[in-house]
């Protein structure tokens, strides 16, 4: 049904960079003779998933929407990988991306842009967008996204459908490409609610191959499904109903407030005053982490090589060639941040506002148990209109970045439709907080 779905939908859609049918039908063929032999098979077993080309799939191609890497075929598996096929999860294919994960409408695919389900004239958003859209043109179950200031979340929102950023170190990045390694987390991209926890429950948990992952245990997060959040304590931080809300969206979450309220849920307005600087030290903290993350693609250990005369020509012709302009851009903004001179003023300084907003979810978290906010400022805008205005573009992840730079979990759930475009709605949890946000999530939907 869903390569039915892809034959039918995806001239139009393009939301796989790779797809891998004959693969995928091999996988449900094993989980088709597992169910014969009255074997006990995983929920996720034979149900085809998107997975966002950053993510290392082991012999399918991993390009990270780049031409640097438009040939690069991964010698081993991401682990959420592993976990995934350890459920007999199936995989239909690798979903477009902006270009290493930066950007919000995925234009910034070196290969093609991707197009939002609900009007083809609009972005799906992005990073992730294939995965969404692949999501909510029914051309893949589930998918898995990546989101280092809301291309998980922002997507989904824009797509309709669900996205979860876990909190930092509960997947493994292992075989993610990174982008920027303090901020960048794998999640679900999923119709509803009960299918982000089902595949949470595969990718989460403890990797020694991953520094920053956190030892805990894993909880089975459909037993947190329960339609009921009497009691709860919901924070309005009131930094985040602003100018530039579109008034559809704000609406719609207002609607949605006083639908948890009238379910019993307790709404307290909070302040996070720091909110305002978020944006400003991302786009110090994540340029400056690229720069040094993308200086391994030089052309030699891997990925795509220009001619040149001597080395370093080598180098800058394989580098000029291989990088689109808003990779060019943060390697510029990251290593101008991170040089001598400027280190103190911007890198060092961002870092230190970083730990204010931080505080002030800390702060938050004292007095409530969920955060509720839009999950960004308008629904998806259309094609060509913001690829020339990078800032306008960076303005679509004012609601999600706090979150990130704070490392904790969020969820965007659909709450409404402005036109005939979904508007998301955003529930950010304390740190490992994922139960409690499903929870609110599933009784909201
Ligand atoms: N749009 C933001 C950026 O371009 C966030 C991207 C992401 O979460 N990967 O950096």
């Amino acid at each position: 049904a869903v390569f039915g779905r892809i034959d039918a939908v995806e001239g139009e859609i393009r939301a796989y960079i790779t797809q891998t049918r004959e693969q995928a039908l091999e996988q449900a063929q094993k989980v088709d003779e597992k169910i014969r032999r009255g074997e006990k098979i995983s929920p996720l077993a034979g149900l085809p998933g998107a997975i966002k080309d950053n993510i290392c799939t082991k012999g399918i191609k991993t390009t990270c929407g780049s031409k640097i890497l438009a040939n690069f075929v991964p010698p081993y598996d991401a682990t959420v990988m592993v976990k995934l096929a350890a459920n007999d999860a199936v995989i239909a294919g690798k979903a477009n991306m902006d270009e290493f994960a930066m950007g919000s409408s995925t234009e910034n695919s070196a290969f093609f842009a991707s197009r939002n389900p609900w009007d083809t004239a609009a972005v799906p958003g992005g990073s992730s967008g294939g995965s969404a859209a692949a999501v909510a043109a029914g051309e893949a179950v589930w998918a898995l996204g990546s989101d280092t200031g809301g291309s998980i979340r922002q997507p989904a929102a824009y797509c309709g459908v669900v996205g979860l950023k876990p909190t930092y170190g509960l997947v493994s990045r292992f075989g993610l490409v990174a982008y920027a390694s303090s901020l960048d987390q794998i999640g679900p991209i999923t119709r509803d609610v009960t299918d982000c926890a089902l595949v949470l429950n595969v990718i989460a948990g403890h990797d020694a191959h991953d520094s920053t992952s956190i030892r805990t245990d894993v909880p089975d997060y459909t037993t947190a499904l329960v339609p009921d959040v009497k009691g709860l304590k919901i924070g309005l931080p009131k930094e985040y109903f602003v100018a530039g809300l579109d008034s559809a969206v704000e609406q719609a979450v207002r609607r949605a407030v006083d639908q948890f309220r009238a379910m019993g849920a307790e709404i307290v307005e909070v302040s996070m005053p720091h909110t305002e600087y978020a944006l400003a030290v991302y786009y110090l903290i994540a340029p400056a982490e690229a720069s040094s993350n993308l200086a391994r693609y030089d052309g030699v250990g891997f990925g795509y090589r220009a001619e040149g005369n001597d080395i370093v020509s080598m180098y800058k012709r394989t580098r000029s060639e291989g990088f689109g302009a808003e990779v060019k851009r943060r390697i510029m903004l990251g290593t101008y941040a991170l040089s001598s001179g400027y280190y103190d003023a911007y890198y060092n300084k961002a870092l230190k506002v970083r730990t204010l907003v931080k505080r002030n979810f800390d702060r938050a978290f004292e007095q409530v148990d969920v955060l509720i906010t839009p999950t960004a400022p308008t629904t998806a805008f259309k094609a060509g209109e913001k690829v020339n205005d990078p800032l306008a573009m960076y303005l679509q992840d004012i609601f999600t970045i706090p979150v990130n730079l704070a490392g904790v979990p969020a969820i965007s759930l659909p709450c409404g439709f402005a036109g005939n475009l979904p508007i998301g709605l955003q529930l950010i949890g304390k740190p490992l907080g994922e139960a409690t946000i499903l929870r609110a999530a599933y009784a909201f939907e």
